[in-house]
């Protein structure tokens, strides 16, 4: 019979992301629900190799559900890619009699997870936490709909001086690999053209489209870049490409960058943070391990760890069918 969990770890890993100290609240006071004791690993798994630990209770984690980034703190360890990084990681873990880790964090988190897990027989939850919504078996992960508000709440400021000048401009999300961000904020913000990595447009397709914008009567033009769009070389030359190719137009750029990383959680990405802080501690009490805790068709999953970082990003077909249509 698995050991009973008397004591839970938890750390946010990788890219941080709004919604995360809302989830770490919930974990610790479902901790505390429980009659759980609960430790908080500070900067990922770089503070678990180096036992950087505090002992966390339910009044640890006040004022904290409306506050972006991670009071755990966040980090990339190289040093956890190692078998050698790993072993310091389990010692520290058993010399504070930890039995059991939730950790918050993107795919590169999750195969950490699983080197530890498959290595060491250590139980580990695993929550979704990056804005990029690029992990398998949830519909949506924390932060990213903060992310989008952020997004198209600068899009919109940007489309008052695109139309007040006959400008196009290009505006580049977040998402090295994953189109989310682009499609929902680009929909949300009625952008002319989405360019996104999952769907290679071309660049005479994408002069073509501006092209058809300009006729149809459209003065102005937005142009939502995902930061992995393999369009262009970069999003520069793709403005280059575009002033020598259309008439009539200025062509800027604005790359969001890390605007879009903080800023104080949405509603629903706190309610989803808190779901999935208690599920995590459920589904550890439920002797489930290994598994990212998830939300699909709007019910707790649990999915194993192998099968949320598998395969590419899958992106919503009928998505991008409302957005060729709503963007005539
Ligand atoms: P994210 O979780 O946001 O995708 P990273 O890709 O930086 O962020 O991963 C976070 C950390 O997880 C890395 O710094 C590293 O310590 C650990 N990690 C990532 N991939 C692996 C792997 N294949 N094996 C072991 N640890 C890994």
């Amino acid at each position: 019979m698995a050991k009973a969990i008397k004591k839970v770890g938890v750390l946010t890993s990788g890219g941080d992301s709004p919604g995360m100290n809302a989830a770490i609240r919930a974990v610790v006071r479902s901790c505390a629900y429980h009659n759980l004791e609960c430790v908080g690993i500070y900067r990922g798994y770089e503070g678990l190799i180096e036992g950087d630990f505090v002992s966390l209770n339910a009044r640890s984690v006040k004022n904290l559900i409306n506050r972006g980034g991670t009071f755990l703190k966040s980090a990339r360890s190289p040093e956890f890619r190692t078998k050698e990084g790993r072993k310091l990681a389990i010692d520290h873990l058993k010399k504070a009699k930890i039995d059991a880790l939730v950790v918050i964090g993107g795919d590169g988190t999750f195969r950490g997870a699983i080197a530890l897990g498959e290595e060491f027989n250590f139980p580990i939850i695993g929550l979704p936490g990056t804005i990029d919504n690029d992990i398998n078996g949830t519909d949506f992960t924390i932060g990213y709909d903060t992310a989008l508000n952020t997004v198209v709440e600068a899009i919109d400021k940007i489309r008052d001086t695109a139309h007040s000048h006959n400008r196009i401009f290009l505006v580049e999300v977040m998402g090295r690999d994953a189109g989310d961000i682009a499609l929902s904020a680009g929909i949300g913000s009625g952008a002319e053209v989405i360019l996104i990595p999952e769907q290679n447009m071309g660049r005479d397709r994408l002069v073509a489209s501006l092209k058809r914008n300009k006729k149809s009567g459209k003065t102005s033009s937005i142009v939502v870049v995902s930061e992995g769009d393999k369009v262009g070389k970069n999003i520069f030359e793709v403005a280059e490409y575009i002033e020598n190719n259309l008439d009539g137009y200025e062509v800027r750029v604005t790359v969001l960058g890390h605007v879009q990383r903080g800023g104080s959680p949405s509603c629903r990405d706190r309610v989803f943070a808190s779901r999935l802080g208690v599920s995590a501690i459920d589904a550890l009490l439920k002797g489930e391990s290994n598994v990212m805790v998830g939300i699909k068709d709007n019910k707790v999953v649990s999915v194993p760890f192998i099968e949320t970082i598998e395969g590419e990003n899958e992106i919503d077909t009928e998505l991008i069918r409302v957005a060729d249509i709503t963007s005539i």
